[in-house]
């Protein structure tokens, strides 16, 4: 049997029209990746892959209650552009294609929408301009980059390294080879931090994260509109808040 479909375009017309005529979808996920360089091991596909799949995940847990546009897999991604095969779009390009996306899911009824994303170059941008996307649809959208919800203390105890999300390190690779091994090329492994990746650590903070969101939705469903802050725990402490990422400078290794 062919298992819960949660993605929207994996629905006829009819259906989808009788779930929401049932009342039976409160709120859809958007998952916003990247098509981008993720060092000599994880595939360029990285962090549409993982905002897909935590998106997919949210999904079947509060289903049938929650649906999944399809994934944005090319983002803001300058910053990767040394590194051939990295696809980048334009900030405004960006932001306005997540936008039509959200409207479109708002037009249908919907009100309530998390953008779930998985690309660090976005948090700045996205954080805020879900408030003009709220103003502008009157719907319930909110941001979320999926590792935004650890504390400080799950992010410093689960992580070797003390980074999350860092870039195909020891997170981003840890999730890579508990939700999509295929997608971990570990022969290829630079990165000493990356080498400190375990499918174990992954399946932890996926379980985590998981929980997280779907709470973050089901208080959405609830009425609530919660400020979700970007986050990224370095080494030398947490950095929380827009402000710490604003557009990324080139990188080069
Ligand atoms: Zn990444």
């Amino acid at each position: 049997m062919r298992e819960k479909r949660v993605f929207i375009q994996d629905f006829t017309r009819k259906e989808f029209r009788d779930l929401l005529s049932a009342g039976t979808i409160q709120a859809a996920l958007v998952p916003t990746g990247t098509t981008e360089q993720h060092e000599e091991h994880l595939e360029m596909a990285h962090d549409a892959a993982s905002a897909e799949y935590m998106a997919r995940e949210v999904a079947l847990r509060l289903h049938p209650r929650v649906v999944v546009a399809p994934t944005v897999t090319v983002g803001v991604s300058e910053h990767h552009m040394p590194h051939k095969g990295t696809l980048t779009v334009r900030v405004g390009t960006f932001l306005d294609y997540v936008f039509d996306i959200c409207e479109s899911i708002a037009r249908a009824g919907i009100r309530n929408i998390l953008i779930v994303n998985g690309h660090g170059g976005h948090m700045n941008c996205l954080s805020h301009e879900v408030v003009r996307y709220r103003q502008l649809t009157r719907a319930n959208i909110v941001y979320c980059s999926y590792w935004d919800i650890y504390t400080s203390e799950e992010a410093y105890a689960l992580m070797e390294s003390k980074r999350l999300p860092g870039h195909a390190q020891e997170y981003e690779t840890s999730f890579g080879l508990a939700a999509f091994p295929e997608r971990v090329h570990w022969d290829a492994v630079t990165d000493p931090e990356a080498k400190l990746a375990t499918a174990e650590k992954g399946r932890k903070v996926i379980a985590i994260a998981v929980d997280r969101v779907s709470d973050l939705v089901q208080r959405m469903i609830a009425g609530e509109t919660p400020q979700v802050q970007p986050h990224s725990f370095r080494p030398a402490g947490v950095l929380v808040g827009p402000q710490h990422f604003p557009y990324q400078s080139p990188r080069t290794v």
